[in-house]
């Protein structure tokens, strides 16, 4: 039987620690860390996951503010908000939520903010980074992943890996950051073949496809340690139900530890997320203080 690796508890001892980092910048510097959230357009999901990271900032003692625009805001209003935040020294973390509206383009958005402040680590700069193996804000969860990884496994070094997923958000950061870890890392997509072979020798497993229960048990090694970062919503006995992409029933028994859906990687995200505005922030506050000291 596989242990749980509990996203709850691991995510509220992050919170925990970003409270009292919080406590303490606010000591130091005289001021509040401070996160803007950037909501375009009025999707149901985005609002509930915009509102969840505004009340979990007020958590931590932060200052969040939120940015509504309009459904068919143009990208050029988009792009100066997103400079004005850039220029506010109250602002140490910005984030827009995406998926943005059609006619809004993304990477353009991103390129835009201060890569100071890309608390989502989707940068090129940051991306840039995180690949160099220099220090960067990391994307949050990925960032979630490793952390609960490493609360079951010391030393990391030598085991080898699957990611499943290739996305800028999940799958390409996890694995540089498994790779930093010293694990050896194979990424696996949907036009990969054998994926089941492939996934059967690894010790690490972390699916980020958004299939439900697409990694079965014939895909697990005894003993492996299984990441799931899929959400999907389906329908089972007649209600609606949040699964992963590992058909957690029958892999639980074959992992040494595994992550549940929900309750696992999901609530790491947010908790990644604030602990990257505090980084942001702390980053921010060093280089005003060289630079004051370099005269
Ligand atoms: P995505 O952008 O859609 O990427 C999915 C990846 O899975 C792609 O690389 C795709 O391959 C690969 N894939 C699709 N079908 C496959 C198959 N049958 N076999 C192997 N690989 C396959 O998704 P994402 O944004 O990375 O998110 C993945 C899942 O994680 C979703 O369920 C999402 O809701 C969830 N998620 C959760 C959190 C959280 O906080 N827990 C955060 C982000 C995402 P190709 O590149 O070849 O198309």
């Amino acid at each position: 039987m596989a242990s749980l690796i509990d996203g709850k508890q691991i995510s509220q001892q992050v919170i925990d620690e970003v409270a009292l980092g919080v406590t303490a910048f606010r000591q130091h510097y005289a001021r509040t860390p401070g996160l803007a959230v950037v909501l375009v357009g009025e999707d149901p999901a985005s609002q509930v996951y915009v509102r969840n990271k505004v009340k979990r900032a007020g958590e931590v003692g932060m200052n969040s503010i939120e940015h509504k625009l309009p459904a068919d805001c143009s990208q050029e209003t988009l792009n100066q908000l997103i400079a004005e935040l850039n220029a506010n020294p109250a602002v140490d973390g910005i984030l827009v939520q995406l998926p943005l509206p059609d006619h809004l383009n993304e990477a353009e958005v991103i390129a835009a903010i201060s890569p100071q402040k890309d608390v989502d680590g989707f940068h090129p700069m940051n991306v840039g980074a995180l690949a160099c193996g220099e220090p960067a804000l990391v994307p949050c969860t990925p960032l979630g992943c490793m952390i609960m990884l490493r609360q079951v496994c010391d030393d990391l070094s030598g085991k080898h890996a699957v990611v499943i997923g290739r996305s800028n958000i999940v799958g390409k950061p996890m694995a540089a950051l498994l790779l930093q870890a010293n694990c050896s890392v194979t990424v696996v997509h949907s036009r990969t073949r054998n994926i089941e072979a492939i996934c059967s020798q690894a010790d690490i497993v972390v699916a980020a496809i958004g299939r439900p229960e697409q990694v079965k048990s014939s895909w697990i090694k005894p003993g492996a340690i299984v990441i799931d970062v899929g959400i999907n919503a389906i329908e089972r006995d007649g209600r609606r139900r949040l699964v992963g992409d590992v058909d957690f029933a029958n892999a639980e028994p074959l992992a040494s530890a595994i992550t549940p859906v929900p309750g696992g990687v999901g609530p790491m995200t947010i908790a990644c997320l604030m602990q990257n505005t505090l980084t942001a922030a702390r980053a921010i506050e060093a280089q005003r203080e060289a630079r004051l000291k370099a005269g």
